[in-house]
């Protein structure tokens, strides 16, 4: 355990991030790290609490209580505590592949679950995992680590977001020559093509690990779509096992008067085209490539996620002119409500890095809650040049959420760019049906959790496209968890966790 009385002594401390106005210049990352000495006090707010809720990821209504990857946190905290960094390291690589995904992109639902969480601030647990990580690849701790046997047992992993990746670290761990497609020019999935530079860095963090599980033995093979460019029945007969790791990005439209005007756009349309031409250009933006601009422009965001946060962040970036941001939900409270006890995922009002930066440039906020757009009004090239909406009240009937306009609260906003960052709908249909891959009612992937095999024999599914959009932690979870089954159901036994 930490110091027994570390949480009576110590306040919680997060690291800092660069300032606002001086991020929204470039595209580095925003968070900065604490000192080791500071770190060390951190973990020593870890309590001994007993029954540690923290790495349990059960998920209590709905939502994930806990590490859904049950990172070991109290036993890397004292670690960490101790000043025994690469025993942290070790700890924390039993449980999670990669820690400086989650490090740096997970909302930590363990932080939410934490017993100091009861009554004072919540240890900072996603701080510390991402320094444990960060310094075993500057100390060189982190070295390839190639599987001493070989089965001959030959995997296709299908699609190379954290779910895949993990899938494949965790088969080639077990001896299995991993194959893995990926349609995109580069790896990672949403990674390296969703979420945008500024919270990961795809060169320095994404790209080192896929290099890394390269040099360990995994086959990337980018640029080629499996059901197009790779045929199902190739795949049937050149590899043992399938997995399939496609995510779950059919984007929610928007169907109202005026959707087909120019300047209306799928936020991943926006966000990967930004990714893509920042990398291509390595740190510039001046290189030409389609991209969507948001520069000199009127911005309106519809949907209050991450998505939604990336593009708000993203169009600061390109210097927009204004930028709002529409959640026909109502605002959360700011604290919990009494029907969201602790040790639940809080569902309060927070504010995102993208918020905290249109604050900064523009003096506000950027949301506004409980609106509904009606129309796109466009101008005479058919751009659309303006957002008709209305407030609305959220209300239940018959179990289903409506929401109901409020008569006399009808507003105008100019825009010149409107991205559509309102979930998504599940994965795509077309390899899922060559395959003749039965679907949940969702149309998610039909395959229980934690044996992950679907309606064909020998094709197993994961991460998105198995439980829909969700988190990198739970892709994690899915990925390791579908390795496993694959491993038992080739080899008749297993040691993977
Ligand atoms: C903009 C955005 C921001 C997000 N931010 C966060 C965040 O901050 N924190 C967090 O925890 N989660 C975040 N998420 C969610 C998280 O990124 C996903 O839950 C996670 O990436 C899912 O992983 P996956 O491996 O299942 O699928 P994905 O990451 O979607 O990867 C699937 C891959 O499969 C490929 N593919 C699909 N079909 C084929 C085919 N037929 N052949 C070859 N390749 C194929 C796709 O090109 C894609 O690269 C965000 C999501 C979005 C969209
Ligand atoms: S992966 Fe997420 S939930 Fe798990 S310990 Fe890290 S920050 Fe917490």
């Amino acid at each position: 355990m930490g110091k027994p009385t570390g949480f009576l002594e110590y306040q919680r401390e997060t690291p800092a991030d660069r300032e606002p106005l001086e991020r929204v210049k470039d595209w580095d990352e925003f968070h900065l790290h604490l000192s080791d000495d500071r770190l060390r006090t951190q973990g020593a707010r870890c309590m001994d609490c007993g029954i540690p809720f923290c790495h349990t990821g059960q998920l209590i209504n709905g939502m994930a209580s806990g590490c859904p990857i049950n990172n070991l946190i109290p036993e890397w905290n004292d670690l960490v505590y101790r000043g025994l960094w690469r025993e942290a390291l070790n700890r924390l690589h039993e449980t999670n592949n990669f820690p400086e995904f989650t490090g740096r992109v997970c909302p930590a639902p363990c932080e939410g679950s934490c017993t100091v969480g009861l009554l004072e601030p919540p240890v900072t647990i996603k701080s510390i995992e991402c320094a444990i990580v960060d310094r075993g690849f500057e100390e060189g701790w982190i070295v390839p680590e190639t599987p001493p046997v070989r089965t001959g047992k030959k995997v296709a992993v299908v699609g190379s977001g954290p779910s895949g990746l993990a899938c494949a670290a965790q088969l080639n761990r077990a001896g299995h020559w991993v194959t893995v497609f990926e349609r995109a020019d580069r790896i990672g999935g949403l990674l390296m093509y969703g979420i945008p530079n500024m919270k990961l860095d795809k060169e320095k963090v994404v790209q080192r690990r896929v290099d890394l599980l390269t040099a360990e033995g995994v086959r990337f093979i980018p640029n080629t779509e499996v059901g197009k460019d790779y045929p199902v029945d190739k795949l049937r007969e050149h590899f043992d096992a399938i997995v399939l790791c496609g995510g779950a990005t059919k984007p929610n439209d928007l169907p109202i008067p005026g959707r087909e005007l120019k300047g209306i756009h799928y936020a991943m349309d926006f966000l990967r085209g930004n990714t893509k031409r920042l990398l291509d250009a390595r740190g510039s933006l001046t290189s030409s490539g389609p991209v969507i601009s948001a520069a000199g422009k009127d911005v309106i965001v519809i949907g209050g996620g991450d998505t939604g946060t990336d593009c708000v962040g993203t169009s600061l970036r390109h210097g927009c002119r204004s930028l709002a941001q529409f959640e026909i939900v109502p605002r959360p409270s700011d604290t919990r409500t009494p029907d969201n006890p602790w040790p639940q995922w809080p569902r309060i009002f927070r504010t995102d890095y993208g918020q905290e930066e249109a604050a900064a440039r523009f003096g506000a906020d950027p949301r506004t809650y409980q609106i509904s757009t009606t129309q796109f009004v466009g101008d005479e090239s058919g751009h659309v040049k303006e957002l008709h909406t209305v407030k609305v009240n959220m209300a239940f009937k018959d179990g289903r959420m409506s929401f109901e306009p409020i008569s006399g609260t009808e507003e105008v906003w100019p825009a010149q760019l409107v991205l559509l960052a309102m979930g998504f709908r599940g994965p795509e249909d077309f390899l899922l049906d060559a395959l003749g891959v039965a679907r949940d009612v969702r149309s998610n992937v039909a395959a229980e959790h934690g044996k992950f095999r679907t309606s064909q024999e020998g094709i197993f599914a994961a991460g998105d496209m198995r439980r829909g959009q969700s988190l990198v932690v739970w892709a994690i979870n899915e990925g390791r968890g579908a390795a496993r089954e694959v491993d038992r159901w080739l080899m008749g036994e297993t040691l993977l966790p």
